[in-house]
């Protein structure tokens, strides 16, 4: 059968590994296995959603609150912004679609950082757009102020802080690079990793209100996937300037965010204790890394997320030191296919980095 020509060259996405599939594949108990390869909250989630879920699940025969009026509230009163500038996505990934569907076609160009999240790529694609890439690993923006004068993309990406790379942008830098985009040309801010990053440098903190009052062609992204830890809900959404956001709306299909998820974003919103202690372990966790990699003279890229890259020395295969590790229960991210021989490693609770410590320092 022939398919749409459009997507003959789309890479499936490569989801970290379940623990289920480690399970069946290498007969290890799942209580032995350890996943750090996709970002999660190890933490769980605020106790206080699973209370709440429980009620929902009595009655799920009613449709969901198409309107969501109870996370819009939540979101614009957090981040004081008005409802009309919030649409809400299965993940913050399903925004990513919709905008690029509003925004580009088959004669467009997408400018993305050399290595970024993967979703952009595979999106554009589906769109038949053009990638184009900067060369810098991190977010150079005068190169890509330059490619952006080039290239006259349709739409920019920056991924602040980037994954898989962890680095971020410094807010200042990221105003005035904005300053000098066209109105006509829409910039995605992927914050997915903001509450991690504003915690440990506000001087790399994005407010989406600081966006919204000052450009009506950016949009920002956030989840309840990291931080928050609901990756299994599948909840993010996008702010901006009430003109894309109707756009956007016309391309989301109806309850398109289930009831239950709702209410666990909602809920996992108001807990802001939760979220924070999440943040502060992360961070006390990391130190370890850094330590761990200063001792053993291994190069880290400072990191302002829930997850550390590592850069093997040319010796050393990250493809191979990944399958190792998998093949003892324990799952990380093989940067391989992003040209880096570098693994990303989520920062665990204390007993998972040390047990990630003793296998990969056996390893190398
Ligand atoms: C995890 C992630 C997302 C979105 O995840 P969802 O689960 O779809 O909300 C978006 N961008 C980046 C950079 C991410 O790492």
């Amino acid at each position: 059968m022939n398919f749409n020509k459009k997507l003959e060259n789309v890479k499936t996405y490569e989801a970290g590994k379940p623990i289920e599939l480690v399970v069946r594949e290498f007969g290890i108990e799942a209580k032995d296995i350890i996943k750090l390869a996709s970002n999660e909250n190890p933490y769980g989630c605020s106790k206080k959603v699973q209370n709440a879920v429980v009620d929902i699940v009595t009655n799920m025969a009613m449709y969901p609150d198409d309107s969501m009026t109870k996370l819009k509230t939540g979101l614009s009163k957090r981040f004081e912004v008005k409802d009309e500038n919030i649409i809400i996505g299965s993940g913050s990934d399903q925004v990513i679609e919709f905008l690029m569907h509003a925004k580009a076609n088959c004669n467009s160009k997408i400018l993305i950082n050399s290595v970024t999240f993967a979703m952009y790529e595979i999106y554009a694609k589906h769109v038949g757009a053009e990638i184009v890439r900067t060369s810098s690993q991190h977010h150079d923006l005068e190169e890509f102020y330059t490619l952006y004068k080039k290239e006259k993309p349709d739409v920019i990406f920056l991924c602040t802080p980037n994954n898989p790379t962890g680095d971020a942008i410094d807010t200042q830098d990221m105003f005035e690079f904005l300053e000098k985009i066209d109105k006509d040309t829409l910039v995605v801010v992927d914050g997915a990793y903001m509450e991690y990053c504003q915690a440990k440098d506000t001087r790399k903190k994005i407010e989406p209100k600081k966006i919204l009052e000052k450009y009506e062609n950016v949009i920002y992204l956030g989840t309840f996937s990291k931080a928050y830890g609901l990756g299994g809900m599948r909840v993010g959404y996008g702010i901006a300037d009430s003109k894309i956001i109707k756009e956007l709306y016309k391309l989301r299909p109806p309850f398109n965010v289930t009831t239950l998820s709702l209410e666990a974003a909602s809920v996992a919103l108001a807990d802001e204790e939760f979220v924070n202690d999440s943040v502060s372990r992360n961070f006390k966790e990391m130190k370890r890394y850094v330590e761990m990699t200063k001792k053993e003279n291994i190069s880290i890229i400072n990191s302002y997320t829930n997850f550390v890259t590592l850069c093997l020395k040319e010796n050393q295969n990250s493809t191979k030191i990944s399958k190792e590790l998998l093949q003892r229960g324990m799952i990380v991210r093989d940067l391989s296919g992003y040209n880096m021989n570098a693994i990303r490693v989520t920062v665990g609770t204390t007993e998972q980095n040390t047990k990630f410590f003793e296998l990969f320092l056996k390893l190398l």
